[in-house]
């Protein structure tokens, strides 16, 4: 009952409802006095899609003390045996893409041809690249014998619940560290099949511990005394507490949260390629994306051609089924997350935003938000403001470069910022400006594992990916 087991051939993913244990020590096992079981749904349909445990305080004990053992022995292996083990890894994780796509749109409600053409090649592409770092880590500039930091606690969002595990594993397994990782509540299941994978792999057991839970179970593994590391990404609101938390106890933190991403379009921007990007960059994964380019800013003077333009662009959006590879926009993650959309875009109304979707059917069941612009927006405005996590694009106008500066600088977050213009000095001028940890030049949300990310103010500190992300579990 507490194993993973992927259903048969003849049998899709739904109909086995299973009920899934917590991965301790190399083997599923069910939660103990502490713990206890929640469900996870189809956020498109509503359907249950699994029990998962909930791991109680017994359980996070006995998750950090299988890590805390197999620390020793994995981080004296060579780095060039721990780098067998994540090549393998990720060749399994290439084999077992397209079970893996399907569950990730499952769970979370992303559409297929996301999961499987931008979630699956990047967790792949993670662990290849970290692998390949494993064996050189005195080269990486860290000093001659670079040392792992110990147990790592690493806790994650529902939004890229598999991508966000590989930015997360794969540089600390690299690195000699031993880790428990928890996914969140509403996306446990591509992080359980994950640990099938190290079985798979024959990782050694306790160098990888996934615990599934809500933020109860998440806030008594960061506040462990066994945990040398915290590796959180999630909402400022939780990393706030974090941070308190891990404060004076010399534990290492890293923190990776929300952002209000300005993506700035200049009037001699190639227009077609601009809208393209304002639609990736908003639209992509609905909007629940921490960089999302959710704070438009448009050059006054090209303000009619490019709204213009993407109305029309987003007419032809295909909301639905995420299991339907022609599905642009798939569902909302939650119940919760939906409300959080409706409160927000409420507030944008009532504010004296004007607002505007294509026509759009939303289906009965499940949670949908169609895709969304807000025009006439203010800096006053909460729209302009808050996080809303969903595709909901707030659109604002400038006129001079250094308005649009002035305007994209004005928010609690930095994590990233898209610029559209032909002229490069321009663009190179702009960027050096805006206090942003990523910055895109003409495109937008390109993601690869050699480039660091992460943010600046409220967004966060710290770096993951490339050889920073290296940084962050050497001590
Ligand atoms: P969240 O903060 O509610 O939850 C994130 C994780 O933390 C979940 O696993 C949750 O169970 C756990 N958690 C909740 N309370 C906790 C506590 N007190 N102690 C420890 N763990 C706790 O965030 P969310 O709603 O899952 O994700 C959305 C947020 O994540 C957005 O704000 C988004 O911008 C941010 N995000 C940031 C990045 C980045 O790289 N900067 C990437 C993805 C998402």
């Amino acid at each position: 009952m507490f194993e993973y087991a992927p259903a048969p051939e003849s049998r899709s993913v739904v109909d086995i409802a299973p009920s899934y244990g917590l991965f301790i020590n190399g083997t599923f096992e069910a939660p103990g006095s502490t713990g206890g079981v929640f469900k996870t749904v189809n956020p498109a349909t509503e359907e249950v899609l699994a029990e998962v445990s909930a791991a109680g305080s017994e359980d996070v004990d006995r998750a950090v003390a299988a890590a805390r053992s197999a620390f020793g022995p994995w981080s004296a292996l060579p780095g060039a045996e721990r780098a067998k083990y994540l090549f393998r890894i990720a060749r399994i994780i290439q084999e077992r893409s397209r079970e893996l796509a399907v569950l990730e749109s499952l769970d979370n409600g992303k559409p297929i041809k996301e999961s499987r053409d931008v979630d699956l090649p990047l967790v792949a592409a993670h662990f290849f690249y970290y692998a390949g770092w494993a064996d050189k880590l005195e080269y990486a500039g860290f000093g001659a014998s670079p040392r792992p930091i110990g147990v790592a606690a690493q806790v994650i969002p529902w939004n890229f619940p598999l991508l966000m595990l590989a930015w997360k594993i794969a540089p600390a397994l690299a690195t000699g560290n031993t880790v428990v990782l928890k996914p969140a509540e509403t996306t446990p299941l591509t992080a359980l099949f994950f640990a099938d994978i190290c079985r798979q792999a024959d990782l050694p057991p306790g160098v990888v511990n996934i615990i599934t839970g809500a933020g109860e179970t998440g806030r008594t593994l960061v506040e462990h005394p066994g945990v040398d590391k915290v590796a959180f990404t999630g909402s400022t609101e939780v990393g706030r507490q974090i941070a308190r938390s891990v404060a004076g106890t010399g534990k290492r933190l890293t923190l990776e949260l929300g952002g209000k991403a300005a993506n700035i379009v200049f009037d001699d921007a190639p227009i077609d390629q601009a809208v393209e990007g304002i639609v990736n960059g908003i639209f992509f994964n609905q909007g629940h994306v921490c960089c999302a380019g959710s704070r438009l800013l448009v050059q006054e003077s090209a303000y009619d051609e490019v709204m213009e333009s993407l109305k029309r662009r987003m007419a032809t959006l295909r909301l639905g089924d995420p299991l339907d590879k022609n599905t642009d926009i798939g569902a909302i993650n939650s119940a919760e997350q939906l409300e959080r959309i409706r409160v927000l875009t409420d507030a944008g109304s009532q504010e004296g935003a004007e607002r505007w979707s294509p026509p759009c059917e939303l289906p009965a069941q499940g949670f949908w938000f169609a895709p969304t612009i807000f025009t006439g927006v203010t800096q006053a405005h909460r729209i302009a403001r808050e996080e809303i996590f969903g595709p909901v694009l707030s659109v604002l106008t400038f006129r001079t470069p250094a308005e649009a500066i002035e305007k994209a600088n004005n928010t609690p977050y930095g994590l990233s910022a898209g610029i559209w213009s032909e002229k490069g000095s321009l663009i190179l001028a702009v960027a050096d400006k805006l206090r942003a940890g990523v910055i895109w030049a003409n495109t937008f949300n390109k993601f690869d594992p050699t480039s660091p990310f992460g943010g600046y103010k409220e967004s966060g500190y710290g770096r993951e990916g490339g050889r920073h992300g290296l940084e962050a579990y050497l001590g």
